[in-house]
């Protein structure tokens, strides 16, 4: 007989999770209230995400990878550029994937395109029962089963539930799991832009005393933009006319991409760190975003839910074969056990960049220049940054 998860959220993660899970045998209801349009009714949106080459391999498993492959494009060289120091030359540094016996670092993928298309190939899966446009209410667990109760009355009974619904997540709240959140006040500004200059594959940073400014290619002339300001800036910038913002960017970016022209709505991220100190509860498991969310420096946070679902994948199969329950605390346990490390360890360096870098004080600035210009006097520090860069750390 099947044994039946139910997944709330879907995602790309959630998504990847029910289609991956659904093909090793079980029997998924996937819900979601607002989920993806169709792939061929759908909107340029600025949102992309730089995915790196070990988590691409669970994308790879999927129908969706053959389907996304003309919105994508590979990155081979990360170029850093210091401009924190208002009056100085600015300092660059380049990665280049070359030095690492690599093609690329991995791809730049609008997770609207990647969703659109797991969402596809998700509702093509008899196995997947997907609970569309209602929400996961609550949840009560036994010690036998999972029963979630959805906004429309509707009851699901399952082996464990895991939630994959984002930074206010349900499953979480239910569990009674706690989170620690910090604000930066600090909002990205995501976009796509059309430029008269080839990107060469090339995803270039700028560091400004506010945070980085990201160029990240796209195929052709394309990229998408990151772009860090402080909370009222960012509002400001969104109601500019769309000549200003191009304007705008341009001076900031120093022509490097030449004439800019927006290509998608300007959409605004507050930018948050938030940690759970447990990923299970009671038949329940979180991750993803709901789990751990990440200022995007360093292109961090959708990697790490990928492996996320990569290492919650092994464990459950591990289970089966062992004729384990896949829902009890000792499985769902070991699952934490993965991931808690890892998880901890790239939240601390990546809030820890972050400080280092909107730190308004000069000799910090003068620190992280002094940071730049040793690492590439060092090709073996170089080559240690790169090769935890293929991991998801580009920064
Ligand atoms: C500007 C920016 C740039 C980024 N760039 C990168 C990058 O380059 N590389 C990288 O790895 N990461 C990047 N990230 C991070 C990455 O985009 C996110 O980690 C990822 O999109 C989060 O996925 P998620 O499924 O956990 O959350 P979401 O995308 O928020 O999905 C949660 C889903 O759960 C659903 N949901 C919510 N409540 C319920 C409920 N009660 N019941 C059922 N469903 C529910 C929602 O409708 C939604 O579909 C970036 C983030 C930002 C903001």
């Amino acid at each position: 007989m099947h044994k039946t998860i139910i997944i709330s959220g879907a995602g790309v993660p959630g998504l990847l999770l029910s289609i991956l899970l659904a093909r090793s045998g079980f029997h998924i209801h996937l819900i979601d209230p607002a989920p993806a349009e169709k792939l061929k009714d759908i909107m340029p949106s600025g949102f992309t995400s730089a995915i790196m080459q070990d988590a691409l391999e669970a994308v790879k498993q999927t129908n969706s990878w053959n389907v996304i492959q003309d919105f994508i494009a590979p990155l081979k060289t990360i170029t850093i550029c210091d401009r924190t120091l208002p009056g100085k030359e600015p300092t660059s540094i380049s990665f280049s994937s070359r030095d690492i016996e690599q093609d690329m670092f991995g791809y730049n993928i609008p997770n609207y395109i990647l969703r659109a298309a797991l969402t596809e190939e998700a509702e093509g899966i008899k196995t997947i029962t997907f609970h569309k446009k209602v929400k996961l209410d609550t949840y009560t667990a036994t010690d036998f089963d999972v029963t979630a109760v959805l906004e429309n009355g509707t009851e699901i009974t399952g082996t464990l539930i895991i939630g994959a619904d984002g930074r206010h997540s349900t499953v979480r709240q239910t569990a009674g799991i706690t989170q620690k959140q910090i604000d930066y006040g600090i909002d990205a500004i995501s976009l796509l832009v059309s430029h008269s200059k080839p990107h060469n594959n090339i995803s270039t940073e700028i560091h400004r005393p506010c945070g980085p400014l990201t160029f990240v290619p796209l195929p052709g002339k394309t990229s998408s933009v990151v772009w860090t300001e402080k909370h009222d800036k960012a509002s400001d910038i969104v109601g500019m006319r769309i000549q200003d913002i191009e304007r705008h960017l341009h001076d900031l970016s120093g022509g490097i991409l030449g004439t800019l022209k927006v290509q998608s709505a300007v959409n605004v991220h507050p930018l948050i760190t938030l940690r759970s100190p447990k990923f299970s509860a009671k038949r329940a498991v979180i991750l993803a975003e709901a789990a751990h969310v990440l200022h995007p420096l360093g292109a961090q946070g959708l990697n790490m839910s990928i492996r996320d679902v990569q290492a919650f994948i092994d464990v459950i199969q591990d289970a089966t074969d062992l004729g384990l329950d896949i829902g009890s605390s000792a499985v769902l346990g070991q699952y934490q056990q993965r991931r808690i490390f890892d998880t901890n360890k790239r939240l601390a360096s990546v809030h820890g960049l972050v400080s280092l870098l909107t730190h308004d004080i000069k000799p910090v600035h003068f620190l992280r220049r002094f940071g730049l210009q040793v690492t590439d006097s060092f090709p073996l520090l170089k080559r240690i940054m790169m090769q935890e860069g293929m991991r998801g750390i580009a920064a």
